[in-house]
């Protein structure tokens, strides 16, 4: 067997078997393969596609090159969570809690963001003092007391995608439904969880942009769980506008204890609960009705916000902001960005949006860049909105004293309509 073979056979849209896989992928780890071949090899992929037996064997190889977590000496469901990505997307840290509340485990690891798009962890850490960096035994131990932590990755878990994923980023080899459904679920079926949820983001902040793609590559990832004895969901929803109405780390973090406490009524804080039902329905196999019933209830009754607190304390945030969100750092500036026109809101488009929120200071542009977790953009109207001139559409939070460019960018990415336009927020749900 050679790597040249493998990358001609699928050039030639041919069927790699499991051994060549496993040759590619840990030749390439060990740096036999090279970045020019696994390259090529990663193109002919897009170009050709995969079939879904090398799809579940490349996600097999993936799963078996770095630690598989095992939780299986702490009583309760395990869930594990993925969304796709997109802008404003603070699900993590309203479902954690909820679910948790209601007895389901959830270890989760997260990342960071990057782009348009924000991540977890960032989020979390415009909690003063809170801590995503831990070991293993206290990731553990937290399970066992709260029955919720979140860490950053660790670098046993999946390392071939780590690898691969650098490399599929500066060769245009992102976008390949066999390469990102074998990228995820390699990771889910690495963290030892027995329900695996999964938010699969359509529309212009997302990876996928049209609902065919999405839906294929929920079936894919699906099917994949189905085969090692996972129960797994994947949800079609819609990211052409931010979700909910806060972007940026700690006005994020407050959107989401806003929720928790019950006092949001918003896109975000619907899908938030139907999420957590889902869940809820399938650790406990009961019913939808009966799941929204404790869902709500231990919204309504303080048990979610009360484990939120509960989490914050155990990695050592700082509670008083939880308490009084007003205790938050703020940015310098608010500038209100108003409407020069009247009708229907009918884009806010989410990539754009996102994109400004980064310039802002929320995001970053490279990995090494300074997140600032105070700036962001509040959402003032969304789309469907009847908006009149002069109304404020949306804030900028933000440190800049001159705000020129991005009110201009914002103006760029908005338009309206004459009649309502109609949105849903769930595509569709594939189990
Ligand atoms: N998210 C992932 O984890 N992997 C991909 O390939 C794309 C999105």
């Amino acid at each position: 067997m050679n790597i040249i073979g493998i990358i001609v056979k699928k050039k030639n849209k041919r069927e790699l078997s499991y051994a060549e896989i496993k040759y590619a992928v840990e030749g390439y780890i060990s740096g036999d393969v090279k970045d020019y071949q696994m390259s090529a090899l990663l193109m002919a992929i897009c170009i050709n596609g995969m079939t879904f037996e090398e799809t579940c064997n490349l996600t097999d190889v993936m799963l078996k090159s770095g630690d598989i977590l095992d939780f299986s000496d702490v009583k309760g469901v395990k869930i594990d969570k993925h969304s796709t990505g997109g802008v404003g997307d603070k699900v993590t840290i309203a479902l954690g809690p909820i679910v948790s509340s209601l007895g389901v485990i959830f270890p989760k690891l997260s990342g960071r963001g990057l782009g348009h798009t924000g991540g977890t962890i960032d989020k979390l850490e415009a909690i003063p003092g809170f801590n995503v960096n831990m070991s293993e035994e206290f990731f553990h131990k937290s399970i066992e007391k709260i029955g919720m932590v979140v860490s950053a990755q660790t670098k046993n878990i999946v390392p071939a995608d780590k690898k691969l994923y650098a490399l599929r980023d500066v060769t245009g080899t992102v976008d390949s439904i066999p390469l990102i459904a074998s990228s995820i679920m390699s990771k889910k079926l690495a963290s030892g969880a027995d329900i695996i949820s999964l938010d699969v983001k359509v529309g212009s902040g997302a990876f996928m942009k049209n609902l065919d793609d999405a839906r294929l590559l929920a079936e894919t990832m699906v099917k994949i769980g189905k085969k090692y004895n996972k129960k797994v969901v994947a949800f079609l929803t819609n990211m052409e506008e931010p979700l909910g109405n806060n972007i940026g780390n700690s006005l994020e973090v407050i959107e989401a204890i806003e929720t928790l406490k019950g006092n949001v009524d918003n896109d975000f804080s619907k899908l938030v609960i139907y999420f957590a039902d889902h869940i809820i329905s399938m650790a406990y196999d009961i019913s939808m009705e009966e799941a929204h019933k404790k869902v709500m209830d231990s919204i309504s009754s303080g048990k979610a916000f009360n484990k939120f607190k509960e989490f914050v304390v155990n990695q050592n945030g700082d509670v008083a902001c939880i308490l009084d969100t007003n205790k938050f750092k703020k940015s310098k500036y608010v500038v209100n960005v108003v409407s020069k026109e009247e009708g229907y809101l009918s884009t806010l488009d989410a990539f754009k949006i996102g994109l400004i929120s980064s310039k802002l200071g929320a995001g970053r542009m490279s990995l090494d860049d300074e997140i600032n977790h105070s700036v962001g953009i509040v959402l003032k109207k969304k789309v469907g909105d009847y908006v009149k001139k002069g109304d404020v559409i949306l804030e900028l939070h933000t440190d800049f004293e001159n705000n020129d460019e991005h009110i201009e960018d914002v103006y760029n990415h908005i338009s309206y309509s004459d009649k309502k336009v109609e949105k849903k927020l769930i595509y569709d749900v594939v189990m």
